[in-house]
């Protein structure tokens, strides 16, 4: 294992933070993926299952069962780990200028279309490497102006060379779920199995450029421009686990194993994946109702993530109790219940569930604010 610590910009004197990453295995040989947890800071299921990553990918090593490399960033966002507000932990925005810690991430695709147009080879196999050193040097080129920035493009420096990508998030209050591409759902989807998870939502195009998709996305538009000499390139996937209150030993066994499992189904691990026979759904996240309350009010919710839904069910009350006045937020179509939220206190307007539907009913922006 090597462990390497890039230096972040300081942002004021006397405050110098740094990127840790950890990385296993051979390097340059076989295929290479890049795993990071908690960039919203304060969600940290995903660090405590990065953590015993890097135990079993020590152990491992040590045993000569990596023929790829794995790198592993378990506190993905430093800033954020010391953002706290009168002991409550704000890890989603930076608390500077209100950015969402993962949207922004540099788009490589003019840069490496520029770059590898005339250079493209008959065979699809010489063009992975070529248009994985233009992402590096596109990024390269990326002038960076603040410890944020300084941080997102360190991220895609150690993970735009790679096979697959996983981000580990999590949710208020929620059943494991996985956000990919439809690009890279096939070879997410043993991932999905192994892990359990019952809601796997597809886009391609979701707006904000989020950290999972900053590099799949770009191989698939490079696919679209230059025809099928690009190959497929990337995997990309945010693993959703659970809610920020699931940080605990069983939860994060399950998942750790679930992923050096599918560590061996991409060939990366040594090992023997027992893949579930039943393949994962999927649907479409413009197919997702997020539901949203019109009152203020204190929230009595009314189903669990990882509940099944009708048509018409009552989700949520609202109760306004000076007035009486009583809210109730209904589903509009049937579908899984996958994420709610933690609040007790409502606002007009505030987003309180996520439900993984059939029919599409959303477009444009599709991810939360
Ligand atoms: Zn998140």
């Amino acid at each position: 294992m090597q462990h390497k610590k890039t230096p972040l910009i300081s942002p004021v004197p006397g405050t110098q933070r740094d990127l840790d990453s950890f990385h296993f295995g051979p390097q340059g040989q076989g295929k290479k993926a890049y795993i990071q947890a908690s960039l919203h800071a304060d969600e940290l299921p995903g660090m405590l299952v990065a953590w015993k990553l890097k135990h079993q990918l020590q152990a491992l090593e040590e045993l000569g069962r990596l023929n790829g490399e794995v790198v592993l960033v378990p506190v993905a966002n430093p800033i954020g780990q010391n953002q706290h507000l009168m002991d409550v932990h704000l890890g989603r925005y930076e608390s500077e200028n209100g950015q969402n810690f993962n949207r922004g991430y540099f788009d490589t695709f003019e840069p490496v279309k520029a770059s590898i147009h005339n250079k493209l080879s008959d065979k699809s196999e010489d063009n992975i490497p070529l248009v994985r050193q233009a992402m590096i040097d596109a990024l390269n080129g990326w002038q960076v102006e603040t410890e944020l920035q300084s941080l997102q493009k360190n991220l895609q420096l150690l993970s735009c060379d790679a096979d697959l990508m996983l981000d580990l998030h999590c949710d208020f209050e929620a059943a494991l779920h996985i956000y990919s591409t439809d690009y890279s759902w096939q070879g997410i989807e043993p991932l999905a199995r192994l892990m359990g998870s019952k809601a796997n939502l597809l886009a391609n195009e979701t707006g904000g450029n989020p950290f999972d998709c900053s590099t799949d996305m770009v191989w698939q538009r490079l696919n679209q421009e230059f025809g099928d000499v690009i190959p497929q390139g990337c995997l990309g996937a945010t693993v959703e686990l659970r809610g920020q209150g699931d940080v605990n030993d069983e939860y994060a066994d399950h998942d750790s194993l679930a992923i050096i499992e599918y560590l061996g189904v991409l060939g990366i691990v040594d090992n023997e994946p027992s893949l579930p026979k039943e393949k994962a759904p999927s649907s479409d996240l413009a197919a997702v109702e997020t539901l949203k309350t019109k009152q203020g009010g204190l929230l009595v919710l009314k189903v669990q993530p990882g509940d099944i839904v009708e048509a018409g069910q009552v989700f949520a009350e609202v109760i306004d109790p000076i007035n009486d006045l009583v809210e109730q937020v209904k589903v509009t179509q049937a579908g899984y219940v996958y994420s709610r939220t933690n609040r007790k206190m409502a606002t007009a307007g505030m987003l309180i569930g996520n439900i993984a539907g059939e029919h599409v009913i959303r477009s444009g922006y599709l991810l939360a604010p």
